[in-house]
């Protein structure tokens, strides 16, 4: 079935793949015969390299445009699987800047050897602080270094920090919990929102210490939340909850389990009271250990979000099998319903999934009165958003507590 998806190539002995100086497109994959990688010059050919069966030819085309910098033919006859340059495009540009620039560093040694050996005399020396062509994968490799320098140095300065926006329930109006959004106190750009970070983190493994800090930080201000809810039994849907975000990389962490199990133990917070969110996307990159380590927090009794659903790819088949307790539609959706038949008709079945799963939603970016009647009379449990409130710090949410009431959604709107 694959494959005949495949893109093959065959070539019969002593013809040509490709040749030094023309546009590279593709890489070749070999899956039986032989090839010679090659210079040809007017002394004579250089052969660089002989790869067979399982190796790869052409390999530069995948990361650049540049020129073809050695010839190749078969020295058998060859059967060679195509690669274009098309089918990694999207995949080299998700890469790490850091990668990405170290592979075009090598790259360049790999060209500029290949020169010195066709013109067989040392390379003229490089113009001092002259820099290869990838000014734009230099630069953001890297702010990405100096980003994850900063994080290090911030998780030692205290300078992050949890906001918590509100959650709702549509029907009365009442607070039901939480979800704890990250901020960094920056010394010298201020407040800087997730997005400029979080994908940062992720890349470099930091965010497993950004993780520890939101769940300690949670498991620090969570009782007092709670007891200050305890004040405005009317203002509440009920124990008050907090939702926390965690990558996909946490799960994929034995350190994970462990860190919430002991939060728990510690805090004595009731595990229903704590959920962790994780995007569809994330879950879909190691599918079967996150369903592991969910399903191990589920048994404790605590809530899993799917978080931004209906934005992945992942099958509902999938999904399903998954342990979660709620789920999230993402602004993305909820924001254009009123005005947009396919949005709208997307929450529809969200919800109607949900139903059938008897697992509660919370529809997100709830920012006008009009979408949360929408969404109530679509039978949308929960909703988040600025016409709620907007993420603010611990002091704040306090005061929102204590003065929660249950028109608070008409009044914010009026
Ligand atoms: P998310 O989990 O989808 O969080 C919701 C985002 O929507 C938040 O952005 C929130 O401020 C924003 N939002 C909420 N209501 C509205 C609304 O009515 N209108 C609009 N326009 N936006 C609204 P924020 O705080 O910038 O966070 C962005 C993303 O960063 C989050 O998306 C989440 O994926 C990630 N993130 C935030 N904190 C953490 C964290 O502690 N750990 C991890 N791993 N990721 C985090
Ligand atoms: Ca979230
Ligand atoms: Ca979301």
């Amino acid at each position: 079935m694959q494959d005949s998806l495949l893109n093959r190539l065959r070539l019969a002995a002593g013809s040509e793949l490709f040749a030094a100086g023309e546009a590279g497109t593709a890489a070749f994959l070999i899956e039986s015969g032989c090839l010679e990688v090659y210079l040809a010059q007017p002394a004579g050919e250089i052969v660089l390299a002989r790869r067979g069966s399982g190796e790869i030819v052409g390999e530069m085309a995948l990361l650049d445009n540049r020129p073809r910098s050695a010839s190749a033919r078969a020295v058998e006859d060859t059967v060679l699987v195509v690669i274009s340059q098309e089918q990694i495009a999207h995949r080299i540009e998700e890469t790490d800047p850091i990668l990405r620039m170290c592979l075009s560093v090598i790259l360049d040694r790999f060209r500029s050897t290949v020169a010195m050996l066709e013109r067989q005399d040392p390379p003229e020396p490089p113009e001092r602080n002259a820099r290869s062509e990838t000014p734009h994968d230099f630069n953001d490799a890297l702010r990405t270094l100096a980003v994850e320098q900063q994080i290090k140095a911030g998780l030692g300065r205290a300078e992050f920090e949890l906001f918590y926006q509100p959650i709702v329930a549509l029907g009365s109006g009442r607070l039901a919990g939480f979800e704890a959004l990250m901020r960094w106190n920056h010394p010298e750009r201020g407040l800087v929102m997730p997005g400029d970070f979080i994908p940062i983190a992720e890349r470099s493994g930091l965010i497993s210490d950004l993780t520890t800090f939101a769940l300690n930080e949670t498991g620090r201000v969570l009782p007092e939340l709670m007891t200050s809810a305890l004040a405005n039994p009317r203002g509440l849907a009920g124990p008050l909850f907090m939702s926390v975000n965690i990558s996909g990389y946490d799960l994929s962490r034995a350190y994970f389990a462990s860190l919430v199990t002991e939060l728990l133990e510690r805090t004595g917070i009731d595990p229903s009271c704590l959920k962790l969110e994780v995007t569809e996307s994330l879950l879909m990159k190691d599918p079967e250990r996150a369903a592991t380590m969910l399903r191990t927090f589920r048994n404790v009794g605590m809530g899993v979000a799917i978080d931004d659903f209906g934005t992945g790819h992942s099958s509902l088949g999938y999904l399903s099998s998954l342990p979660f307790t709620t789920l999230k539609i993402d602004r993305a959706f909820v924001r254009p319903m009123l005005v947009d038949q396919t949005s709208r008709k997307v929450v529809e079945l969200i919800l109607r999934l949900a139903q059938e799963l008897k697992v509660p939603v919370v529809a997100e970016g709830v920012e006008s009165d009009a979408e949360a009647r929408a969404l109530t009379d679509m039978g949308c449990e929960f909703g988040q958003g600025y016409l709620f409130g907007r993420p603010a710090p611990f002091e704040a949410t306090l005061g929102l507590i204590a003065g929660w009431q249950t028109t608070a959604r008409r009044r914010l709107s009026a």
